[in-house]
């Protein structure tokens, strides 16, 4: 599939306002990029008949809603494909596009209708000016982390009812026809970026508050990325903290860029390339998407003067006793050191949503017990999700109580 074909190319949505800055990001380079479905009980239902039950929730998800897309009565094979990236690794991930591909041959379709740029070459393969794309593709993960951490500090105090959505909703939109505009250079895209931003931030500030900013008690969620990040997914565990008396602090997806930069930078060091064009191109890639952090991330300077992100590198040092990076990889290492760095910046507890029966969450879990008995018995809990509703409310409500009875000791303390 080239670039150059006018098909529709679906999305998978694991957060909505990643999704549709992902989808812009790819517009920009040519493709008719759409965002999948929302989730939904069909959703499931739709991947049951080629699935055991047995694989990620979130293969399970992404799979029903692009048979959800298969389903629609006007739906031409010819015009449609669907966006999976893949990566090597010990990670079940890697199976997902192999996997869907297996299910549209068993349906009598063609499996090249599943896009699956590789990160082992980069993903050179998306478009002819892969460089300018990727830049796009980052902006749209900051972009997409920033209107999401300013929702959740902002939704919860608001006093109308679905104020803060809608704020966000309109300038995601915004944002987005920002980041499809292929006319525009990286130089005019990232200040156009910044405008958006700032008026973002100052339609958040005309928002009626019902309680002050930041009085609630503050959870800091972690886990498995997709599912965290859907909403569907994890039952929408956000809005039910929220609506306990909670506010979140999510982790973000920028973090999981930063982690294949510092680990491709190890690998380099490993095979002896410390000094090569290869280590030299790594740190100049880095330089430039900290670059453009920084300019994004500006208008919330103030904002986020409390829920400062630490460097990667920071996190990793924080699970080294526990879950070290170069002996547990991915979300294993990250989520330790996330939960620390959660801990230290004020928060009253941690979650961890991971899908059952996945690894990573198995092998953190047996940490976290010492995690919290090594930082003054902060609270963590972490929470499966395996696409059977379950009562999360009851569960959460004895979590808030051991978050509150935390946070009235930490004030004891002070
Ligand atoms: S992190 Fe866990 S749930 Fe997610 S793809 Fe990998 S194995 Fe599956």
């Amino acid at each position: 599939m080239s670039n150059n074909d006018r098909i529709k190319l679906w999305v998978p949505r694991m957060s909505t306002v990643g999704a549709e800055c992902l989808s812009a990001a790819l517009r920009s380079i040519g493709f008719d990029a759409r965002v999948s479905p929302e989730a939904d009980d069909h959703t499931l239902l739709c991947a049951a008949k080629y699935t055991t039950g047995e694989e990620c929730l979130p293969q399970r998800v992404v799979l029903g809603n692009f048979l959800k897309v298969i389903q629609d009565p006007d739906f031409d094979p010819a015009k449609n494909g669907f966006f999976m990236p893949t990566s090597s690794g010990p990670c079940r991930f890697g199976q997902y596009a192999p996997f869907q591909k297996k299910v549209l041959n068993e349906i009598g379709l063609d499996a090249s209708m599943v896009f699956s740029p590789t990160s082992s070459n980069g993903y050179e393969g998306i478009a002819r000016n892969v460089n300018k794309f990727k830049r796009t593709a980052w902006r749209a993960v900051i972009v997409s982390d920033v209107l999401r951490k300013a929702t959740y500090m902002v939704r919860p105090y608001e006093a109308n009812a679905g104020e803060t959505d809608q704020v966000q909703q309109k300038h995601l939109k915004s944002m987005c026809s920002i980041l499809a505009d292929a006319s525009l250079s990286t130089q005019k895209q990232i200040s156009f970026l910044v405008g958006h931003l700032e008026s973002f931030r100052d339609s958040l500030n005309q928002i009626s508050l019902k309680e002050p900013l930041g009085s609630r008690s503050l959870l800091g969620i972690v886990g498995e990325i997709y599912l965290r990040l859907n909403s569907y997914s994890n039952q929408n565990l956000v809005r039910r903290v929220e609506a306990l008396g909670g506010e979140c602090w999510m982790a973000d997806v920028a973090e999981w860029v930063w982690y294949t930069n510092v680990e491709q930078q190890r690998k380099l060091k490993d095979a002896g390339q410390n000094y090569s064009l290869d280590m030299l191109g790594a740190k100049i890639k880095e330089m430039i998407q900290h670059s453009d952090e920084k300019k994004l991330i500006g208008p919330f300077a103030e904002y986020f003067q409390h829920r400062k992100e630490l460097s990667i590198r920071e996190i990793l040092k924080r699970s080294a006793s526990y879950l070290p990076q170069r002996k547990a990889l991915g979300e294993m290492t990250l989520n330790a050191g996330k939960a620390i760095a959660f801990y230290e910046a004020g928060c009253d507890g941690v979650i961890d949503i991971s899908p059952f029966t996945c690894m990573n969450g198995i092998v953190t879990e047996t940490y976290y017990h010492q995690i919290s008995q090594d930082h003054q018995d902060i609270p963590i809990r972490i929470f499966y999700f395996d696409g059977v509703p379950f009562d999360l409310d009851s569960d959460l409500e004895i979590f808030m109580e051991l978050v509150k009875s935390y946070r009235k000791k930490q004030y004891a303390r002070e």
